[in-house]
């Protein structure tokens, strides 16, 4: 069977998926491949995702525009009102804190859990007209000055003017394509699980920084509940992993000074791990093809903005075809060019941010530790640093 769209997305992630529902209610004709053994997005339940995301202005005008925001479960999502950051030094302990009233938004980010998000997502494709969804496995990319075409293992043949590889951070159609990526694993794992806590969190996101420890963030959830994501290096990793859920929420606990009095699991309890890792593709496009989300880029989590990366890009491959003119394609040269240039700026400083910051943070060294500590302090001083760090986390945002 041959099946022909104006654009062929690959990956059925959040990304992906966005990604397909844009083109389609831009009225083109887009196929959906996902692989053949793909699980739906889990049932609705009371239990707690541990995967949870925060969501920045860029994902919220998004998705709002593709109607899919207000088709989020409204109850299970926690706004981010202020964004506490701590250091590790002794003498001089560094501090950084961001708030929503100061950057004038009536929230710094929102925590959705990963069940919602997707299930939103899967609704709305349920209901788009121009969406086709293909399950199969993918084995050749070819493409050319027509089109680029996917053939699948069952014979089946996908072709496109645009070909999107939405397929994550291992991505078959970036290895297709040729595309070189720089791989630099961090030595660290993100230990993710859900705790009730003692004191109310006020919508405030914690982070505390240690040599030793990695990368502690404590995500408000609706009600007295945080989400964790522990960036640990990958010994201690080991240790957290063999232990139970209540061991390390007690760590947890003694780790953030107890700022939220006593940490317990939610039930059932889980914890999951993901092994954390920078991949730098040499490029975002190839002859009729565009890479979205971790296709393109991934990076560490300390800044919770993999996601909105990958939003900010369907964004912006969006407005490249829109704005493509009469006489081109959706795959056109130019609208690809159009779509690098609109994107390269915006990725490299996250890189740059998230990787230095990994890399100042995890030596284990006293002057560096004066230096991040102090250099934390100075940003919390410096109102004009301060605001145009908020406004690039909020998404490109002048204050
Ligand atoms: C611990 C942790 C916390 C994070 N927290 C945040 C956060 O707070 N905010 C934020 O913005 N980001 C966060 N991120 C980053 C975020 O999780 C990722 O950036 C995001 O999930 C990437 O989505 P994606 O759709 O591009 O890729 P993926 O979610 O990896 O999806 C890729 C999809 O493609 C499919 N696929 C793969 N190969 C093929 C193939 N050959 N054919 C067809 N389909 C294929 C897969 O089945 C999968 O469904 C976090 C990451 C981690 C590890």
């Amino acid at each position: 069977m041959q099946l022909q769209g104006d654009v062929c997305v690959i990956g059925d992630g959040a990304i992906g998926k966005t990604a397909a529902l844009g083109f389609a209610q831009a009225g083109l004709k887009v196929v959906l491949l996902a692989p053949a053994s793909a699980v739906p997005a889990a049932a609705q339940g009371d239990a707690w995702d541990a995967r949870v995301y925060a969501l920045n202005h860029v994902a919220h005008e998004l998705l709002s525009s593709l109607r899919v925001w207000d088709a989020l479960d409204a109850s299970r999502i926690a706004p981010v009102d202020t964004m506490e950051v701590k250091g590790d030094g002794d003498r001089m302990p560094g501090a950084l804190n961001f708030d929503a009233y100061g950057a004038r938004v009536g929230a710094l980010a929102w925590i959705v859990e990963d069940g919602n998000l997707n299930r939103a997502l899967d609704a709305a494709l349920k209901f788009a007209t121009n969406v086709q969804v293909v399950r199969g496995r993918a084995i050749r990319l070819s493409a050319d000055a027509a089109s680029a075409r996917v053939q699948l293992d069952n014979g089946d043949t996908l072709s496109a003017a645009l070909l999107i590889g939405a397929d994550g951070g291992q991505s078959w159609v970036r290895s297709q394509c040729d595309i070189d990526i720089d791989y630099r694993p961090y030595g660290q794992r993100a230990i993710v699980a859900n705790f009730n806590c003692e004191k109310p969190h006020r919508n405030i996101a914690h982070q505390w920084f240690s040599a030793t420890e990695g990368v502690i963030a404590l995500l408000p959830l609706p009600g007295q509940r945080v989400s964790l994501v522990w960036s640990a290096p990958d010994a201690l990793a080991d240790t957290l992993l063999q232990e139970s859920a209540a061991q390390l929420a007690l760590r947890v606990g003694t780790a953030s000074s107890h700022v939220l009095g006593a940490l317990t699991p939610l039930q059932p309890e889980v914890v999951k791990s993901f092994p954390l890792a920078l991949i730098r593709p040499h490029a975002l496009t190839a002859t009729r093809v565009a890479l979205v989300g971790d296709a393109a880029h991934v990076i560490h989590p300390l800044a919770g903005h993999g996601m909105n990366l990958g939003f900010a890009d369907v964004s912006a491959l969006l407005t490249a075809v829109s704005e493509r003119g009469p006489h081109r394609d959706c795959g056109d040269a130019r609208v690809l060019s159009r779509y690098v240039r609109a994107r390269k700026e915006d990725i490299l400083l996250m890189q740059l941010a998230t990787d230095g910051l990994t890399r100042l943070f995890g030596a284990d060294l006293e002057p560096l530790r004066l230096l991040r500590n102090a250099g934390l302090n100075l940003v919390d001083r410096l109102p004009g640093l301060k605001r145009r760090l908020i406004g690039h986390a909020l998404g490109n945002r002048s204050l």
